[in-house]
């Protein structure tokens, strides 16, 4: 989501003219697109803007900019003002449309501009200004914000309410992409599968993609997230009879326990998450699962992280993004009992071990078989050979040119070191 907002603003910053550049000392204008979903990324961004100020020093025309979540979040206008004063231009994630105009008011007058909408609800902007970076995979959003208030969780105070694009914009810019040659398409949204909820006109989530799925031609179809309290059997039917959806789905559950997914807000139980588990499965048996997992909520006991556990080595996810907690201020269990650091430590390096334990167990199974890959890039640290996912959103690496970048070819997996697979091509398609 945040790299295809930076390609929003890169897309308003070539509209003025600008051109990108790996050189810093070369740059005119520099931007930090922010995130603010833990406290090591609002660190981080802080330590990034902070090594900045050399750099304004030595060139007093450079423009900086900050946009993003940590843009919005209360109190940090005042804490650039305060420690960061050579920032020049402040966006909130509502204000992103406006960066041409803040910049060439900095540019002519050097007056600051701090622009935060505080709007929860602002009307959606069609923009087709975007410098696509990730060729042959494109993202597009579908809804912005969130409605679900999970208690740990900043987003909806910095995002503000759900709100969906109409389908006929999303169908529009969707299919101007498959025309101009892109072979993968994400859709975007903090929850799909409550997308259409709050447009009115029957439009859902299952529609979309029935929709999305009939163009004619060779793509590929994702999305992300998925919130298992909307996840609907139409869907996964969806998936199972389209042509074009991958099957590989990203469903959070953040905890095994329902004490603490009661805590979280997160209104499914383990049970009714096994459930879809094993719907997915009956239906699409091929499916690759990836989820989000969470250690040191408070309240979280070892009894509850064993529930954690158990449903890792139940669910047999093809791999999983883990995090400990971390408190965000405002939200409901920054109020709760904390608990002790050391302890989400232990918890999440059991986690780690647990998953990557499964993760090579069904690398496995690809061994000695053929997917159909896409290749999406050539690999940086490995001359004459490139890299693409599996239906099933696997990584493989193999030996090839630049110019696969794009197509569909057949692999045959030779071995298997962790979550990445190597092979070699059999076949084009
Ligand atoms: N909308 C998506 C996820 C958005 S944030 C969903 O509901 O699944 C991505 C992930 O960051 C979350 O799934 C969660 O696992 C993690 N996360 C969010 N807030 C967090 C916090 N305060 N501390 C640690 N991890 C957090
Ligand atoms: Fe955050 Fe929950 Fe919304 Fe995801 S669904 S963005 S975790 S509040």
């Amino acid at each position: 989501m945040n790299i295809h907002e930076s390609e929003k603003a890169a897309g308003i910053l070539e509209n003025l003219g600008y051109s990108e550049t790996n050189d810093e000392k070369q740059a005119d204008l520099i931007l930090f697109n922010t995130c603010c979903i833990r406290d090591n990324a609002e660190k981080k961004a802080f330590g990034n803007i902070g090594a900045i100020k050399k750099l304004k020093k030595a060139k007093k025309s450079l423009i900086i900019v900050v946009m993003g979540c940590l843009a919005q979040e209360k109190g940090t206008v005042d804490t650039i003002k305060e420690k960061y004063p050579y920032v020049d231009i402040v966006l909130g994630t509502n204000n992103l449309n406006m960066l041409d105009k803040a910049v060439t008011i900095v540019f002519n007058t050097k007056k600051k501009q701090y622009l935060i909408d505080p709007n929860e609800k602002p009307d959606i902007i069609e923009d087709e200004r975007v410098l696509r970076t990730s060729y042959p995979n494109a993202w597009i959003n579908i809804t912005f914000g969130c409605n679900n208030f999970c208690t740990y969780c900043i987003v909806p105070y910095v995002r503000g309410r759900e709100r969906s694009r109409k389908m006929e914009d999303i169908l529009k810019e969707f299919e101007n992409l498959l025309k101009e040659g892109y072979k993968e398409i994400t859709f975007l949204g903090q929850n799909v599968n409550s997308y259409g909820h709050d447009l009115q006109d029957g439009s859902t989530f299952a529609k979309l993609l029935e929709a999305a799925d009939k163009f004619d031609g060779k793509y590929r179809i994702r999305f992300m997230t998925s919130h298992p309290k909307d996840l609907t059997d139409d869907v996964i039917d969806i998936i199972a009879s389209s042509k074009h959806i991958c099957h590989n789905i990203h469903l959070p559950i953040q905890a095994g326990s329902n004490k603490i997914l009661k805590l979280m807000n997160r209104h499914y139980t383990r049970e009714h998450y096994l459930e879809i588990i094993e719907k997915i499965k009956a239906k699409i048996p091929d499916c690759g699962i990836t989820t989000d997992l969470m250690v040191g909520f408070p309240y979280e006991e070892e009894e509850d992280f064993q529930d954690t556990m158990d449903i890792v080595r139940r669910v047999g996810y093809s791999s999983a993004f883990t995090f400990i907690y971390s408190i965000r201020r405002g939200t409901k269990a920054a109020e709760m009992p904390q608990i002790p650091y050391e302890i989400s430590q232990d918890r999440i390096m059991r986690l780690i071990k647990e998953q990557n334990c499964m993760t090579k167990q069904l690398s496995k199974d690809y061994e000695n078989k053929v997917f159909e890959v896409l290749v999406e890039d050539t690999v940086e640290k490995k001359p004459g050979f490139v890299c693409g996912r599996t239906d099933s959103g696997r990584l493989v690496t193999f030996e090839g040119d630049k110019e696969l970048i794009g197509q569909f070819v057949n692999v045959k997996i030779n071995r298997s070191q962790s979550a990445s697979l190597f092979g070699e091509i059999v076949g084009n398609n």
